[in-house]
């Protein structure tokens, strides 16, 4: 028998959460910090220096001796400074443990090697790390010991948000803003706020980590560049929720720990779709904790694979051909007084509120589908939408029968009388007991779907921050409420009018509604004729984010500025170009100091086999056709090695970001494409003693 574990006692033992305040501050502190954290405001300077020592006095209780402002820039990751807690020594040599409210307040980091997307001139490098006191701090422990982590936001000397955190920070408000007015509507005078809440499943890989050192190009640009496809795939869907092997299952035990000691609601585990393929799905809450804590669900992977001598891949296509990974975001919106503005109940058509919301939902995706994929868009991901069970780059919603029946009845009389109802299930078998269906079953292939309270945003990909996508989602949903609420509010006769916007929303958005199989390629074509845009790539997706509509959006709810979207345009430009580049460079170095030489090498061994064969007195005409084939598949790797080559200078050359990101996409990435055809050609051709690295097969199949 294992021995028990005391998850409660565990859970979020890392944290300074809400119950540790509590115990540790003063009752008038902790009451005016409970008020900033849920209606906002500043902290006073003494309330601050008291949280700062109680955080302090706690954390170096548990082994702490540094703090850092932890927080999020433009490259999607997370970023930390460690300073100790140690003051100058007195007269005697002695030091103390100290930390200041403002330490914990504020703190001024050089910005300057963070991606700002031309947001500040190189010389002008100050930026602010700001305190977000709404997610708590925690305790990181590795190698460098124990570290206060303090989540903070990002901004430069002029204001601007420098990372993710600002922008989201600033949409939840605008939501909430305009949700509560749609609440009012309907009577509500109790709410006070409303929050976005995402709960995030996170797919993943794990590979062995001896075999990952023995690839380049995993330790590089973190997917397989090369590699012909194993036997077999996934096609007898045999990984799916299948048993979970004894590795990979004390790794998943290891990561809950560490992620529960997070205070991370770490929930749900399963192998996924691929083989070596798996999910972790938390409990969801507030969107801003979501994001902090998905940071670091994809932190603690990588640390504890290292631990278990695996390697996890958080690519979103690490393998060609196979299953790519993605992250569903599930969102819903939430008063403070406990109503979920997404819940149907059991009777939708007779749910005004819960009607207008979605209308309001519709709209906001149709007009804003583009800005929408904008926000789920990264390099990786261009690679795994629309190939091998990932959704299309189509943004479409999928209602479900029912909502879809009550949509249909609301657009066509105008009103809608009933809604289909969740019968039995009758399983046949007299021992097991008949139970309630769901009024609407599942769908896997849409981007966007209502899953019974909430929406599933399932394009976002898996090694992205979520922050963007909530961040977007939160926006366009705010200015839907807004216009929303504009004319209602102003409504002579309110029922009349709520019924006419919902039919009028429905009717003008019912393009974007999609009920059928994503996957197929009929839904491309259907899309084209409903012009639903299909934006396959990161960097075309970029011009999305400064058009007029976008601007007008984001600056009325002040959530970005012209100059901050611009900037973030500018970023996706350098980074599609940085990323091909590095790619690219990885796979002229494999082919030129593994793949090429081991061939040469080979040919080698076949030249003399042939000769030695022939001197014998035997024909050695398997030998001499193997030997051709090689040869010239041989010359076309070579070929193809050149021309990647001359175009990933010619690329690199170009000025122009934007230029520069189409010229790696356009010519760097087709000759890549060749490169790699050559290679993996003669992978199947290459005796597997002398191919230089790890198959497909021995990565996927055997960890
Ligand atoms: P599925 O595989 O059906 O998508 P999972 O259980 O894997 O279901 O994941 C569902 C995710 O949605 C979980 O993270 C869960 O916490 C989250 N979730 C459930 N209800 C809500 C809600 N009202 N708002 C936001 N997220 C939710
Ligand atoms: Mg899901």
């Amino acid at each position: 028998m294992s021995e028990a574990l005391n998850v409660e006692e565990l859970f979020g033992s890392k944290v300074f959460n809400l119950g540790k305040m509590r115990e540790r501050l003063p009752k008038g502190v902790f009451k005016e910090v409970k008020k900033v954290m849920d209606q906002g405001g500043e902290l006073s300077k003494e309330s601050a220096d008291v949280v700062a020592k109680a955080m302090k006095d706690w954390a170096v209780e548990n082994g702490a001796t540094h703090y850092t402002h932890w927080f999020q820039p433009l490259n999607g990751i997370t970023a930390e400074k460690h300073d100790a807690f140690v003051t100058h020594p007195d007269e005697e040599g002695r030091t103390l443990m100290e930390f200041s409210g403002k330490e914990l307040i504020k703190g001024e980091t050089d910005a300057s090697s963070f991606p700002s997307g031309g947001l500040r001139a190189t010389f002008e490098a100050r930026g602010y790390t700001v305190w977000d006191i709404t997610s708590p701090a925690f305790l990181k422990e590795d190698a460098t010991g124990v570290i206060l982590c303090i989540p903070t936001a990002l901004c430069s000397y002029t204001g601007e948000a420098l990372d993710k955190k600002t922008p989201l920070l600033r949409s939840m408000e605008a939501i909430s803003t305009q949700a509560l007015r749609i609440v009012r509507l309907f009577g509500n005078t109790e709410a006070t706020k409303v929050t976005p809440s995402v709960g995030a499943e996170q797919e993943y890989f794990l590979v062995d980590h001896e075999k990952y050192l023995k690839r380049p190009d995993l330790i590089f640009s973190g997917r397989t560049l090369f590699g012909a496809p194993a036997p077999k795939g996934q096609e007898l869907e045999d990984h799916y929720f299948g048993a979970i092997r004894e590795r990979i299952g004390s790794y998943m035990k290891d990561l809950n720990i560490e992620l529960w000691k997070l205070g991370v609601t770490a929930k749900t585990q399963h192998n996924e779709v691929a083989p070596a393929q798996h999910e972790l799905a938390p409990i969801y809450e507030t969107a801003n904790i979501a994001v902090d804590h998905n940071q670091l669900v994809m932190e603690t992977m990588k640390k504890v694979a290292c631990r278990h001598g695996l390697n996890c891949l958080l690519h979103e296509k690490p393998f060609a051909g196979v299953n790519g990974s993605g992250k569903h975001d599930n969102w819903s919106l939430t008063t403070d007084n406990g109503v979920n503005l997404l819940d149907p109940g059991k009777t939708p058509n007779e749910n005004i509120q819960f009607l207008l919301v979605l209308a309001c939902i519709l709209k906001a995706v149709d007009i804003h589908a583009d800005l929408l994929r904008q926000s789920a868009a990264d390099v990786g991901n261009d690679l795994r939408l629309g190939a091998d069970e990932a959704p299309p780059a189509i943004i479409s919603v999928f209602l479900g029968e029912q909502l879809d029946d009550v949509v249909r009845q609301l657009i066509e009389t105008g009103s809608a009388d009933h809604s289909i109802q969740g019968e039995k299930l009758i399983t046949g078998v007299s021992t097991l007991t008949d139970i309630e269906k769901d009024a609407t079953d599942r769908n896997r292939t849409s981007p966007f779907a209502f899953t019974g309270n909430k929406f599933e945003f399932r394009m976002v990909g898996s090694s992205d921050s979520i922050a963007s996508p909530n961040t977007t989602l939160n926006a366009i949903v705010a200015e839907a409420f807004c216009e929303a609420a504009d004319r209602l509010e102003k409504a002579e006769d309110f029922d009349i009018e709520v019924h006419d916007l919902i039919k009028e929303y429905l009717t003008e958005h019912q393009r974007i509604v999609f009920n059928g199989d994503g996957y197929a390629k009929a839904w491309v074509e259907e899309a084209e004729r409903r012009g639903l845009p299909n934006i396959t790539c990161t960097i075309d997706a970029a011009a999305s984010l400064t058009t007029d509509k976008a601007v007008e959006l984001f600056e009325k709810f002040g959530i970005y500025s012209k100059t901050e979207l611009e900037s973030r345009k500018e970023i996706t430009y350098e980074t599609y170009s940085k990323t091909t580049n590095i790619e690219a460079l990885t796979m002229i170095d494999m082919a030129k100091k593994l793949y090429i030489p081991a061939v040469i090498e080979y040919t080698k061994t076949l030249a003399d086999t042939v000769k030695v064969v022939k001197e014998v007195g035997e024909e050695a005409t398997v030998q001499a056709q193997v030997l051709k084939n090689v040869t010239a598949e041989l010359g076309k790797a070579s070929k193809a090695l050149s021309e990647l080559e001359a175009a990933t200078a010619k690329a690199s050359a170009i000025k122009n970001a934007k230029d520069q990101a189409y010229a790696f996409k356009d010519e760097v990435k087709v000759s890549m494409d060749e490169l790699r055809k050559a290679i993996d050609t003669l992978e199947t051709l290459v005796d597997k003693k002398v191919w230089p690295v790890p198959s497909y097969a021995d990565l996927i199949f055997e960890v």
